[in-house]
């Protein structure tokens, strides 16, 4: 199986009730191969609810207790990323999940960019809490913007050839 941000598989999960619907990746959904997550829901944040962004620090600083998460009201939202990424980790460990495609620029999900902190647009380089300590567990990470039609055709292969039976 692949984890994959729920959003981008037409889950009304994104903070705003709305979905991240892919069409590249739904065009291989019927596939089966697809294991849908939101670390955010699984920290039992609610649907819709105030954007949240990492202040100035990648996921992964946060996973060793620097810095903080907050969102558009000025909550502390620190320990609900941390705890959805834990859930997240759960799960890919047991079912031995090697890859993952994850929604860009979330602080949760986001994989080469984050949002700043200032609620302004603006992004900067690093990871969000739930790709950071995936990749920090030896899961491979991509995000939907990586994917090409072959990248993805080539991930679902390689996960198919790993669970057949020797
Ligand atoms: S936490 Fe990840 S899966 Fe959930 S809505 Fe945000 S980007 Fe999508």
């Amino acid at each position: 199986m692949i984890l994959v941000s729920a959003c981008l598989l037409g889950h009304r999960v994104k903070y705003d009730g709305g979905t991240n619907t892919h069409d590249l990746i739904m065009q291989y959904h019927e596939r089966g191969q697809f294991l849908a997550i939101c670390p955010e829901c699984f920290a039992l944040l609610p649907v819709p609810r105030p954007p949240m962004e990492l202040c100035h620090v990648t996921g992964a600083a946060l996973l060793v207790g620097k810095g903080k998460a907050v969102d558009r009201n000025g909550l502390d939202t620190t320990e609900y990323l941390i705890a959805g990424a834990q859930k997240v980790l759960k799960i890919a460990e047991t079912y031995e999940i090697r890859t993952a495609i994850l929604k860009e620029s979330s602080p949760s999900c986001g994989v080469h960019v984050v949002h700043t902190g200032d609620f302004d647009g603006r992004k900067q380089p690093g990871m969000g809490v739930a790709a950071a300590l995936l990749t920090a567990h030896g899961i491979r990470v991509y995000s939907e913007e990586d994917l090409t039609q072959a990248l993805l055709e080539q991930l679902l292969r390689e996960d198919a050839a790993a669970r057949r039976p020797s």
